[in-house]
């Protein structure tokens, strides 16, 4: 016999179908479609990832349930509904577009829903708010689809947001995932340490999103055991505006050609130099010489020295002498 589902593990299942049926077959969805069809979203895309629709509604999540017996107990410790001090309930989700997050074995654990109206001073994505079953710190959107996608794709591939999943996935990596808008956490590092040891971090491409990369770099770096790529795109652009401009195979290059963190540290670093200056370019390369000198493998070292020094016109003997230096006074 199955085993008897949570009251709020049920009430999100039946949350989920019902914002999907909203979406797809009602007139109050027509402006989730519409919204949906703008940011590309097949029909195919909407049922993978079971995104749906609240309406601009007080009460017809509160009304559904209800009518399916929950009692407003366990209704109001579902996170879906916000509380007035006298007790009463009402919708929390209004006129957004709804993406499911699921836990490990992708039951629906909460939401986030994506702002439609042009209303700036509404946040753009709101989330459920922590609950007994919902915890921030451990949500990764798509982690169960993609978990069995890893196995196929050799990797794992973690982005910024859930648009961004989803385009990678129409583009054809399916192994996307994506934490909760905060940054990464030890325990979501802990938590893909346990299903793939190779990670492509591709966040957006604007200054915020390489910054987090190098922050998740670092965090993968600590925790040990990781093979890391490190994908940068062009022009800022987050991956879903880059397969809308570039399309897919073009996409799906970029990902192949993810940097190893010492080359992503490494093109971060040129970039703080003059490297037309001498007295900048010798500041860079001791600088680079550390970073490489922070390596444990000599074959890793030996092959970044050597780009160095074509990269920068000066012999490679040279560099090995400063490596050793650097060595002998870190170890
Ligand atoms: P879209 O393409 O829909 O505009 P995005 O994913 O490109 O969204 P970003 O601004 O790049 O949005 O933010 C990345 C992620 O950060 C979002 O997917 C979301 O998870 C989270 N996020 C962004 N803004 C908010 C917010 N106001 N409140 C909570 N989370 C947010
Ligand atoms: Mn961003
Ligand atoms: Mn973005
Ligand atoms: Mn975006």
């Amino acid at each position: 016999t199955p085993v008897q589902m949570s009251p709020l593990l049920k009430i999100h299942q039946d949350a989920t179908s019902f914002y999907h049926h909203v979406l797809l077959t009602t007139q109050a969805g027509e402006r989730g479609m519409k919204y949906a069809r703008e940011r590309e979203l097949s029909e195919e895309l909407l049922d993978h990832f079971q995104i749906g629709y609240a309406p601009n509604s007080e009460n017809v999540l509160l009304t559904y349930l209800r009518g399916k017996g929950y009692s407003d107990d366990n209704l109001a410790k579902s996170g879906l509904f916000i509380q007035s001090k006298d007790g009463r309930l009402f919708d929390r989700f209004r006129d957004r577009l709804m993406f499911p997050l699921g836990d490990e074995s992708g039951k629906v654990i909460g939401f986030s829903g994506r702002r439609i109206s042009q209303d700036k001073t509404e946040a753009k994505y709101m989330n459920s708010p922590e609950t007994e079953i919902f915890t921030k710190s451990k949500a990764l959107f798509h982690f169960s689809e993609a978990k069995k996608a890893a196995r196929r794709e050799g990797h794992l591939v973690l982005y910024e947001g859930y648009m961004d999943v989803i385009s990678a996935y129409k583009a054809g990596v399916h192994s996307g995932i994506a934490s909760m808008g905060t940054s990464l956490t030890d325990q979501q590092v802990y938590m893909l340490k346990r299903t793939s040891r190779n990670i492509i971090v591709n966040y957006d491409g604007d200054d915020p999103g390489v910054h987090a990369e190098e922050r998740a770099a670092k965090m993968f770096q600590q925790a040990g055991g990781f093979n890391l790529g490190i994908v940068v795109l062009p022009e800022k652009l987050d991956p879903d505006e880059y397969v809308k401009k570039y399309g897919a195979e073009k996409y799906l290059e970029e990902v192949k050609g993810a940097l190893s963190p010492t080359d992503f540290f490494l093109k971060r670093l040129a970039k703080k130099y003059n490297l037309k200056n001498d007295r900048e370019r010798i500041t860079f390369l001791s600088e680079a010489v550390k970073q490489i000198a922070q390596l444990s493998n000599p074959v890793e070292q030996d092959l970044y020295i050597d780009k160095l020094a074509k990269q920068q016109g000066v012999s490679k003997d040279s560099l090995k002498i400063n490596l050793m230096r650097e060595r002998r006074r870190l170890f």
